[in-house]
């Protein structure tokens, strides 16, 4: 098994300050987070934000055009707000032909008619965090554990159904922490909706210290390229340990570099190998194995 990583203060330094070069030069390409900016009201934001996030999954090239077709259904009737609550007693039938992947229309419209059930019984997640993050914030696992155990309640709620029972498309939609899954769409909702810095939108009541880096394949292989874990497997406790280091960066928030080095491997501008064209010209050189091993 692979020995924890643990920064020296020096070593934490020098990343910090090739982290916030990269970021002073940086340009995103298209991210799911900008599907949350397509609105203004928070609880269309909310609402965006949940579907956005859950089908965050593969390349953003091949999810877009779903998510682009899932909000110009709920733009017809007011927003993702108004949608999903009139979606609890009756399915959009505009869902039937969408899919992506493994997701189905049905899957969609459960997910739909599930987050209207959340809003009926809690008012929004945001309203729900409030109750659960006062007077002292439980950690990150516990809290992302207890709203997924909500949402899977939530998620069946005919007499003959349990969430076990639900189409492998749907679950896909609610992974849970004890797990062991990083549940990276989740921890990257609460990025989103948590942090008030630009792109996200700092909505929810939870502590910027205390999230958990949203562990994809880029953010993985950026993380071991630049020594922030050993670890292979994309799991709860490899994100944890990204996100100790991180937190040794930036001890109030360590998430706050994950938009940048994301995209370093979605817009395609690392290989995940050393091409001397591209790396000469990388801010995260000087501290990357791979970047400086040619
Ligand atoms: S130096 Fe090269 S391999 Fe390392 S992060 Fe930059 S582009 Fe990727």
């Amino acid at each position: 098994m692979a020995t924890a990583v643990r920064l020296s203060n020096q070593r934490a330094a020098r990343l910090r300050a090739q982290f916030d070069e990269l970021a002073e030069t940086f340009t995103a390409g298209a991210d799911p987070v900008d599907f949350v900016h397509r609105y203004q009201d928070a609880d269309d934001q909310e609402v965006a934000a949940l579907f956005a996030s859950a089908l965050a999954f593969g390349r953003v090239a091949s999810f877009t055009p779903v998510l682009d077709r899932i909000f110009d259904l709920s733009d017809q009737v007011g927003g993702p707000a108004a949608w999903v609550d009139r979606c609890t007693h009756t399915a959009d039938p505009g869902l039937d032909p969408v899919f992506y992947r493994w997701v189905r229309g049905d899957d969609l419209a459960r997910f739909a008619a599930t987050i209207g059930r959340f809003r009926a019984r809690h008012g929004s997640v945001r309203a729900w965090l409030d109750k659960k993050v006062h007077p002292q914030q439980p950690e990150l696992v516990q809290l992302l554990g207890l709203l997924i155990d909500e949402f899977r309640e939530l998620s069946a709620p005919e007499p003959d159904e349990t969430f076990a029972t639900l189409s492998r498309g749907y679950k896909h939609l609610l992974p849970h922490p004890s797990s062991g899954s990083a549940c990276k769409r989740w921890c990257m909702l609460a990025r989103w909706m948590s942090r008030t810095d630009s792109p996200d939108v700092g909505l929810w009541p939870i502590q910027p210290e205390s999230l958990i880096i949203p562990l994809d394949t880029h953010i993985h292989r950026i993380a071991r390229m630049v020594g922030l874990t050993r670890r292979n497997d994309g799991s709860w406790r490899t994100a944890t340990e990204v996100t100790a280091n991180l937190r040794r960066i930036d001890p109030d928030d360590p998430v706050r570099f994950d938009f940048v080095l994301a995209h370093l491997g979605i817009d395609g501008r690392c290989k995940g190998r050393r091409i001397a064209a591209i790396c000469s010209e990388c801010s995260l050189a000087p501290v990357c194995n791979t970047g400086r091993s040619g």
